[in-house]
């Protein structure tokens, strides 16, 4: 499968693309649209990144905060950052690319939940050549998340 920019032109052969579907890469969490090509058959993905206030329009503040165990300082987040993988593990050999918070905010955002504290172990290695096997990376991060849905019977403003 290819990766291209338009969703009008074929890669290969310029012909026209028909929208096959969407799915999520389970890897790394990114978006993408498939289409196909009406000339050729070929099959091509266009990444799609959204930001949490388009995936869950049904909020309308959240602040994230993620601490990681060796840092000082929490990283933040808001409704314009990216819904599908929110943060990368710091350790430099981790092959892990993010934590998924989407999954986290689906179910708060189905239960109506407005807060959670919720511990993640990475979950990516260090390779090591050497000895040919995986070391895990086991770093671990403390999320909070706050939120304010839409039509929440808000109060005073
Ligand atoms: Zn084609
Ligand atoms: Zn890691």
């Amino acid at each position: 499968m290819e990766q291209t920019k338009s969703k009008n032109e074929c890669p290969s052969c310029k012909g026209q693309l028909d929208y096959d579907g969407c799915y999520r890469r389970r890897y790394d969490g990114f978006r993408f649209d498939q289409y196909r090509c009406v000339e050729c058959g070929k099959t091509v993905e266009i990444r799609i990144d959204e930001p949490i206030e388009k995936t869950f329009p049904m909020i309308r503040e959240i602040s994230i905060e993620v601490l990681e165990d060796r840092a000082r300082n929490p990283k933040r987040y808001n409704k314009s950052s990216n819904s599908g993988l929110l943060f990368c593990c710091s350790n430099p050999k981790c092959t892990n690319p993010g934590i998924f918070i989407e999954p986290i905010l689906q179910e708060m955002v189905d239960k109506r939940q407005l807060y959670k504290e919720t511990w993640q172990v990475c979950n990516g290695f260090e390779p090591s050549p050497k000895w040919r096997k995986k070391t895990p990376c086991n770093r671990s991060f403390r999320i909070t998340i706050n939120l304010i849905l839409e039509n929440n019977g808000a109060h005073g403003g």
